[in-house]
């Protein structure tokens, strides 16, 4: 069963784990940690990378400053979050230390994943993290977020985590073990779905209502599902199932019950889709024909082969890739401002360390370039 949701083949994987399952009513749950860490270090073992974002500050904060009583103003779960992060922090390092693996707290806001440049800071520090080994522990920075740009629940923050990193694979561990056609709790017609192709009207409909908050945590079925969406269009699948179970990613891989959501695209087409159409273009870098016929090969754009810049883009802005004659190649993502940009032009690589005083590889990598002319943004 396990091949069913992917989880066993995922390459890289986000697990969204909710307040319900990480705090009980003496503090973090200990024990359900214990057991998923035991889940992210089979894994791991397996060679896959594991992102885990993490709710849960706000529920151990309101206890540590006895704020258990009434709902709470923004300022109070702001100022729950800031005092229960660090111990939400301290018991995902507790449970994984067993199995030798670290954890960095990774705290970020809608900003970090909606302005391009913060957006590639992050990235660039979560692939570093995976790429030695360690597990990225994601929440929301709900200390400096006001309501109105608050990402507000972890589902979304997860999809747009999963996006970040070109994940493969999504799983939403929640109260309920997935999607049913009605919520099963008061429906008993209700009929479980093991797998949705595509995220439909109809389907969004049976969400309302659904698997509404335990009391503890913020998303319902309907976030979930907005999540699956997010993640879906980057070329990813979901998995909802239940987190309550001892480790429920080996539960699913036995064959337990959850719903998947097909993704609807690859991450690597979804990438280069956002490069090409939604990021309008800062400036043009100017490539001779040697340039633009590596370009069109797939290869990186080195400084050798630039002519010239065009416009003031900062590091990381989206710019059109031209040849002499006007004729739009690719877009991609520049890894120099502009100012360095047209020092270095027609530089081997090996001299734009002496011209800048540092490097940062090609001017555009290949994996960020999409190739074609595109609409005019
Ligand atoms: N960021 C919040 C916390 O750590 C949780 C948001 C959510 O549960 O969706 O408590």
């Amino acid at each position: 069963m396990g091949a069913v949701t992917g989880l066993a083949e995922a390459k890289r994987i986000v697990v969204k784990v909710g307040s319900a399952l990480l705090v009980g009513a003496d503090g973090a749950n200990a024990h359900w940690l214990a057991a998923f860490a035991a889940d992210v270090a089979r894994l791991r073992a397996r060679g896959q990378q594991v992102l885990v974002v993490s709710s849960g500050a706000v529920a151990l904060g309101r206890r540590r400053l006895k704020l258990t009583r009434r709902a709470l103003t923004l300022p109070e779960k702001q100022a729950a979050a800031a005092a229960g992060q660090s111990g939400l922090m301290r018991a995902w390092e507790e449970a994984l230390e067993p199995y030798g693996i670290s954890a960095a707290q990774v705290l970020l806001t809608r900003d970090d994943t909606e302005v391009r440049r913060r957006w590639l800071n992050a990235r660039a520090t979560v692939e570093t993290l995976l790429g030695l080994g360690v597990v990225p522990v994601v929440n929301e920075n709900d200390t400096v977020v006001t309501e109105e740009i608050r990402y507000g629940d972890n589902d979304r923050l997860a999809a747009r985590v999963a996006q970040m990193i070109g994940a493969d694979l999504l799983v939403l561990l929640s109260d309920v073990d997935g999607l049913y056609t009605a919520d099963p709790r008061n429906d008993p017609s209700a009929e479980h779905l093991p797998r949705v192709t595509r995220l439909t009207r109809q389907i969004e409909a049976m969400a309302g209502g659904a698997n509404a908050s335990a009391g503890v945590g913020t998303g319902g079925m309907t976030t979930k599902l907005a999540a699956a969406r997010i993640a879906s269009a980057a070329g990813c699948a979901t998995v909802i199932t239940l987190g309550s179970r001892p480790s429920p990613l080996q539960a699913v891989e036995d064959g337990e019950r959850a719903t998947v959501i097909e993704p609807s695209t690859t991450p690597a087409a979804a990438y280069k889709a956002w490069i090409a159409g939604s990021l309008a273009p800062a400036g043009a870098l100017v490539v001779d024909d040697g340039a633009a016929e590596a370009v069109r090969r797939g290869k990186s754009l080195l400084a050798a082969g630039v002519r010239r810049t065009e416009g003031r883009f900062d590091k990381g802005d989206a710019v059109v890739i031209r040849d002499e004659a006007g004729h739009e190649i690719a877009r991609g993502l520049v890894r120099y401002e502009a100012d360095d940009a047209e020092k270095i032009c027609g530089l081997k690589s090996e001299a734009i360390e002496a011209a800048l005083g540092y490097t940062s590889g090609p001017l555009v990598h290949a994996d960020d370039l999409a190739l074609g002319a595109h609409a005019p943004a």
